[in-house]
Parts: structure tokens; sequence; C-alpha cells
């Protein structure tokens, strides 16, 4: 066999639960060590370690990403009561998913995996449409009150001094309801500065949509600081990437997005982001051919599948079934953990194979073998579904 592809640096491993954690360790064994001389740093997060280190592993990992520049990261499950009884928790621990992106600052990128043989229910769609949502503040974080009978509600701002600003949102005549809301400047600049980074790292032009012919002081602030970081930051090294940015109001891009034939990133504010992600996901086919990728404003990266742990078919698997789970999207974070790291410490060996490692996951799929989750949607539809061991068999065997 010919000489594995070494590596310069380490990237981060975050390994996670269940079902995704099974295909963590047979796509590592069958797809990766064969090929690459792996350097990880291995972060055990599953939910019994996190118990163990009192959640300090998540903490660590997350340090990890941002000290190495790349991670990678499994499935893992958030803890609520049933995981408490099942995995007898000494405390319900927050999802490791917001304990990350709150440390490194940053923001998820939900891009899916279009193969031939899968057509998005929007026809036009060619190339995918990869959306960052913005994750701070708005409807998220926000108070909100019923309004029983008629009164005046007023927005009041008590400045550090003590000094007052008011203003009237309603002289409410009948019943109702209020809602207030915010967000900051240092978190929409950072979502700035995370989707330039994104964008010119996969040289996508870039949309920002939002509302500021309705809500001119709040959307408005939006567009002029996502505008200056633009100016002040990236304008330059968006043109040496050769990728463009643009503003659009939200209707005019949700009309565009479906006319058009995607191939760009489309940067939402948080409810525009948590809806259209949905609505991306399911028109471009299955979650399991969804990838997702958290980009600090300073440079760290880690990927993701953008789906579960597959809890269902975990305990199927516990019970000696070879389950069809999909393992594109775990296949994919791998992938784009490596080229990052290959591009960061400039192997284009390590870049090349991960390339090439995607081309087999996808021609396997474009020739007919799939799991069972594509191939209910395959045109044409293949003879038989193969388990996921199948699968990444016949992926290996194209490499
Ligand atoms: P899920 O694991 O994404 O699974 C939901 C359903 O989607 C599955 O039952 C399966 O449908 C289908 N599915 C998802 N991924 C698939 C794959 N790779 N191959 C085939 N089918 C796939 O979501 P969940 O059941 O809501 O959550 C399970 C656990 O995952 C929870 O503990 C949750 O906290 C955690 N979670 C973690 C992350 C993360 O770490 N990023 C994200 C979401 C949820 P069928 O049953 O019809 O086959
Ligand atoms: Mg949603």
């Amino acid at each position: 066999m010919a000489a594995r592809i070494a590596m310069k640096n380490p990237i981060a491993e975050i390994d996670g639960d269940e079902m995704t954690r099974v295909l963590w360790a047979l796509v590592k064994e069958k797809l990766i060590l064969p090929y690459v001389d792996l350097k990880t740093e291995y972060y055990d997060v599953g939910l019994t370690n996190r118990d163990a280190t009192g959640d300090a592993v998540t903490t660590e990992s997350a340090h990890a990403i941002s000290r190495l520049g790349v991670g990678v990261k499994c499935a893992t499950i958030t803890a609520n009561n049933a995981r408490k009884t099942e995995y007898n928790l000494k405390t319900l621990y927050p999802s490791p998913n917001a304990t990350i992106r709150t440390i490194l600052d940053g923001t998820v990128f939900r891009k899916p995996i279009v193969v031939s043989c899968i057509t998005p229910s929007i026809s036009t769609w060619k190339k995918p449409i990869v959306i960052a949502r913005h994750a701070y503040g708005d409807l998220y974080k926000s108070a909100e009150m019923p309004i029983p009978g008629p009164g005046k509600v007023e927005l009041v701002y008590t400045a550090a001094d003590g000094s007052e600003k008011r203003t009237l949102v309603a002289d409410i005549k009948g019943s109702g309801v209020v809602l207030g809301m915010h967000n900051l400047d240092e978190s929409i600049k950072s979502f700035a500065r995370s989707c330039f980074l994104y964008a010119i790292n996969e040289k996508l032009p870039i949309w920002f949509s939002a509302k500021d012919t309705i809500l001119k002081i709040y959307d408005g602030r939006f567009k002029e600081l996502f505008d200056q970081i633009y100016e002040t930051e990236f304008k330059d090294k968006c043109a040496a990437a050769g990728i463009s940015y643009f503003y659009t109001l939200i209707d005019d891009a949700v009309a565009r997005v479906v006319k058009g034939e995607g191939g760009f990133l489309w940067a939402c504010k948080n409810y525009d982001g948590d809806v259209m992600s949905d609505m991306v996901a399911s028109a471009s086919g299955s979650l399991a051919m969804m990838t997702s990728v958290l980009v600090s404003p300073k440079g760290p990266v880690e990927y993701e599948a953008a789906h579960g742990t597959v809890q269902q078919h975990y305990y199927r698997w516990q019970k000696g079934e070879k389950t069809s789970t999909n393992p594109v999207a775990l296949i994919f974070a791998w992938t784009g953990a490596l080229a990052k790291r290959a591009e960061l410490d400039n192997t284009p060996d390590l870049g090349n194979f991960a390339k090439k490692l995607e081309h087999a996951a996808m021609a396997a799929i474009e020739a007919g073998e799939m799991t069972a989750d594509l191939a209910r949607l395959a045109v044409p539809a293949p003879a038989k579904a193969l388990d996921s061991w199948e699968y990444i068999d016949a992926v290996a065997s194209r490499l």
C-alpha cells in the first residue's frame, strides 16, 4: 500500500453520541485512516464523558478548535429529562453546540450536498444555497406582554447615568399584545465577519437581506454595519476571491431564491434564518445531506453534520440490526475539516484527498448505491437500499 498522506498540524476531533458515534468510528476506520496519517486532538463530548467531567470536556474542545483553527464534530445529545434518566446524569448539561458556539462567538452555515439523482423541489436550483443564520437576539431574546385594556405602551431606555429616552409604541384603545427586542452592534459585526470569511473561503457570492424600509433604525443598523465591515475589512479580499456582496430586502431575496439556480451564501437575520434554513433543507432533499459549519469571526472553523444522533436507529443497532443510516454529512464534516487543515498548512495532498473522498461519496450515490433515506427520493430509484456498512464499502471501493 502507498504511503499515507502526512499532516503538519492536528485538528480538534470531537466525538459524540448514539448512531453518529458508531458511524464516526466506521468512517475513520474505512475511509480516512487507510489513506491519511491522521493527527487529531481527541475530545470525547459523548454524554457519558460530559457527565464524568462535569461538562469540562465540552469547554476544552471549544478551546482546542480556537487554538488549532480547525475542528470536526460528531452529533451530540442535548440532555433533557428523559436523557437524565436514561444516562443517570448528575445534572442537565447545556447543549454542547451552544457552548461551543458561544466560546467561538461563531455563526452557523448550513449547506446541502447536491447529487444528480435527487432533484430539489425547486426545479431551477442547480447549486447549493448556503444559509447563514445570525444566532443572537431579535425574537429569541425578547420580552413580550399581553395588554389587557386601553393604555399607552412606551419603550424606555435608562442610561447608566440615569437619564431616560422614551418613544411611544402604541396608544392602545382595546386589548392586545406587545413585544420588545434587541440586538448588539458587536454581535452583528461578528456575524458579518463570519459571513465574509466563509464566503471568501468557499468562493460564494454573498447576499444579505433585511427589512430596512420598514425597520429603518433596527434593520437599518444591520445593513449599515454589514456595509461597514465589507467596506473596511473585506472589500479587497472579496475582489481577490472574485465574489460579490449585495444587500437586498428580504422579500426580494425570497423571490430571487425561488427563481435562481443557487450557488450563493444567503446571510439571514435570526428569524429569517430559522425559517429559510428549514425551507432550503426540506426543498433540497434529505436532512442527512446537509452539512453545518461554525465559523468564528476570528477565523477558526468547526465542521459537522446538520442532523442529530439518529436515536431510533441507534436503539435498533444495539439490538443487532445493520441500520441504513446515511453517513454522507458525517463524511463531509471530515472532508471539510481536512480540506481546511490542508489550506492552512499548505499541504495540497491532503486537500486533494478530501476532494477525492467527496467525489467517491457522491459517485456511489449517483451509481445507485445509497442508503434508504435517499433511495426513497432518487430518480431512477435504486434496486435496493444499502445499509451504512455496505454504503461505506461502496465509497471505499471508489477511493
Ligand atoms: P435526528 O437525529 O436528526 O433524527 C431525526 C430523524 O431524521 C431520524 O429519526 C431519521 O428519520 C432522520 N435522519 C436524521 N439523520 C439521518 C441520517 N444520517 N440517516 C438517515 N436518517 C436520518 O434528530 P432527533 O431525533 O430530533 O434528535 C436525536 C438526538 O440528536 C437528540 O438527543 C438531539 O438532542 C440531538 N441533536 C444533535 C444535534 C447536533 O449535535 N448537531 C442536532 C440535532 C439534534 P427516520 O427515523 O425516519 O429514519
Ligand atoms: Mg427552524
